[in-house]
């Protein structure tokens, strides 16, 4: 079954009608069976539906961009947080994770951040070192 979107050519009525296939729809306008539910007219066609289909991707695709970009400032929000309240220690991190970890009692305030592989991580989790994966977006302004 398809359904098709038909407009009259006479008083402009469009209304959807079911078909088995384009090809009964094509035979049966070929007949002449399509008729207009309120003039009667059978100069009823298949409606273009192509701007409304490009409408609607275009409407899509900005939601999909604004949804990007509300993302992108609130991982930038949390990046710029990251660098003021934690040291960067970056390809070192997992080794900087562990002695933060075993040495406690040095009493480090700060937090640390930097790259890691995710067996890195997965060995610091097992070692029941805490971490967060966020994804990081670098600032090429800088
Ligand atoms: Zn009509």
């Amino acid at each position: 079954m398809i359904k098709y979107r038909l407009v009259c050519k006479k008083c402009n009525l469009s209304f959807d009608s079911w078909f088995a296939s384009s090809k009964e729809y094509e035979k049966l306008k070929y007949k002449k069976f399509l008729n207009c539910h309120n003039c009667n007219s059978n100069k009823v066609e298949k409606s273009l539906m192509a701007p409304k289909l490009i409408n609607k991707n275009k409407s899509e695709k900005i939601e999909k961009s604004l949804k990007y970009k509300k993302i992108n400032e609130k991982i930038q929000k949390y990046q710029k947080f990251i660098k003021e309240n934690f040291d960067y220690v970056g390809e070192n991190f997992s080794y900087e994770a562990r002695s933060l970890h075993y040495n406690q009692k040095q009493n480090k305030k700060k937090g640390i951040y930097g790259s890691a592989s995710l067996n890195e991580i997965k060995e610091l989790k097992d070692e029941g070192i805490d971490t967060e994966m966020i994804p990081w977006i670098e600032d090429k302004n800088n």
